[in-house]
């Protein structure tokens, strides 16, 4: 058994025991989203919590572990941690140590790998240019932008920017992979995540803090969940408890869509197969991850943990990620007939008592794990200030699903 999942108190309690609640929250998932709910509920306000996970480990997306080879890798592809908040960095600092890490990514383009987002220097390689400066940059990337009038997809904010060449080379192929759609179908919100740059800044994000968990993610995680009052209980699924445990609040951090039956049908998520090797080598490539814009190439990108985690281990352990619509739900498709879909779910779940949804399935969000954090400390806080008889704060009288915190 694993070492973190204890049976639960319920089990201990003999019948006809008072009835007094064996919880006071129960919380489905023990990713980021859960298990920072789970800490401050049990640290800041001494309640009991049980969490619950149908996989068989906690951490979420955000797992790591060692693989055969003794390579720390991260199950469910690369995670790097950057945000530009101080309060999120300070909270998660109580269980981690961090190593600086800055993430840089090589777009495999006309057969060579340049630096993406789309910088200086990836013009400069692809066209046989000499461009010395942002105002050069600028001015070269304003010839060949395609202004368009209103931008409200993916396409348009590329090829507003860049011009639909470019667009075509990086974006337009490596979106239709990721996400089976083409980026005209999906809100500009999506390619906006990668700029492009005048300078030679090859970094992947421009924030302030870029770090990753020195002794990785899932040890992390063990350390915030390691209280007396939190239970947890993994390879558990919540329908298998949710007449079981007697709980006084439930928080739930997996599909909104799910909870609910579909009611009002699937809510659409994308999906990735990720195929792990270790490679008897000390490196496979130059940089933690490089992406693949052909479509003509299966998968989206390849990413190499040792960049990452900066462990030194004669062999390396390499991911390929292979889009695909069936399995595990990883991303939300931000799109306006998803977005409306999801409006239903939020407006049963703001009605449904008792109850409140947390995290990037249980509100149909593309979030960051910074995100993520920020919005479940903004979630414990109400809790807190309704806790301290703040009638305003009441989460009794608030059913909504978290707001978004940062
Ligand atoms: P999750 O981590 O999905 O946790 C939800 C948990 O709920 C899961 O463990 C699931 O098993 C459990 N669950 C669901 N339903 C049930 C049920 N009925 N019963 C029991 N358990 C249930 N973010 C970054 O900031 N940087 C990155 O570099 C980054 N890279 C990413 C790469 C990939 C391939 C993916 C998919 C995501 C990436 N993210 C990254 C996003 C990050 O993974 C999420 O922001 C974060 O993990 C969300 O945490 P969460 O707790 O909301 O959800
Ligand atoms: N994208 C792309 N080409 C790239 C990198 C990203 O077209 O080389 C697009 C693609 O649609 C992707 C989105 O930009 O889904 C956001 O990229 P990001 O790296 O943030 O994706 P994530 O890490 O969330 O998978």
């Amino acid at each position: 058994m694993h070492p973190l999942n204890r049976p639960t108190r319920v089990a201990e309690q003999s019948p006809g025991e008072d009835l007094t609640e064996a919880f006071d929250y129960l919380i489905v998932g023990a990713g980021f989203a859960g298990s920072v709910l789970a800490e401050r509920l049990a640290a800041g306000l001494d309640k009991r919590v049980l969490v619950v996970d149908r996989r068989a480990h906690i951490g979420g997306n955000a797992y790591d572990h060692h693989d055969e080879a003794g390579v720390l890798v991260h199950r469910y592809g690369p995670h790097i941690f950057h945000t530009n908040s101080q309060r999120i960095v300070d909270y998660l600092s109580r269980f981690t140590e961090w190593r600086p890490y800055e993430h840089r990514v090589l777009a495999v383009v006309d057969g060579q790998q340049v630096p993406i987002p789309i910088n200086r220097t990836t013009l400069n390689a692809l066209y046989g240019l000499s461009l010395a400066s942002d105002e050069e940059a600028e001015r070269y990337l304003a010839g060949r932008a395609e202004p368009v009038a209103t931008i409200h997809t993916s396409e348009d904010v590329v090829v507003n920017q860049i011009g639909r060449e470019l667009y075509e080379k990086f974006f337009r192929g490596y979106t239709r992979k990721q996400w089976g759609l083409d980026p005209s179908q999906l809100d500009k919100m999506v390619t906006s995540r990668v700029p492009t740059r005048t300078n030679t800044d090859d970094r992947y994000f421009t924030d302030t803090f870029q770090q990753m968990p020195l002794h990785g993610y899932t040890r992390m995680f063990e350390r915030m969940l390691d209280h007396p009052n939190i239970t947890i209980q993994l390879d558990t699924d919540f329908r298998q408890v949710r007449d079981e445990v007697r709980y006084g609040h439930l928080i739930y951090c997996g599909p909104v869509d799910e909870y609910f039956d579909h009611c009002f049908g699937k809510l659409p998520y994308r999906s990735l197969k990720f195929e792990h090797r270790n490679l008897d080598q000390a490196q496979f490539q130059a940089v933690a991850t490089v992406n693949y814009p052909d479509e003509a190439v299966a998968y989206t990108r390849i990413s190499e943990y040792k960049h990452l985690t900066g462990q030194q281990h004669p062999s390396t352990s390499i991911t390929y990620e292979y889009p695909s619509a069936e399995g595990d739900p990883y991303y939300p498709i931000p799109r306006p007939e998803n977005a409306e879909l999801y409006k239903r779910y939020e407006q049963l779940a703001s009605q449904t008592e008792g109850v409140t949804f947390l995290g990037r399935l249980g509100t149909y969000k593309y979030y960051n794990m910074d995100q993520v954090v920020g919005q479940a400390l903004a979630l414990y806080k109400r809790i807190e200030q309704a806790h301290s008889g703040d009638p305003a704060a009441d989460l009794e009288h608030d059913q909504s699903p978290a707001r978004q915190a940062t």
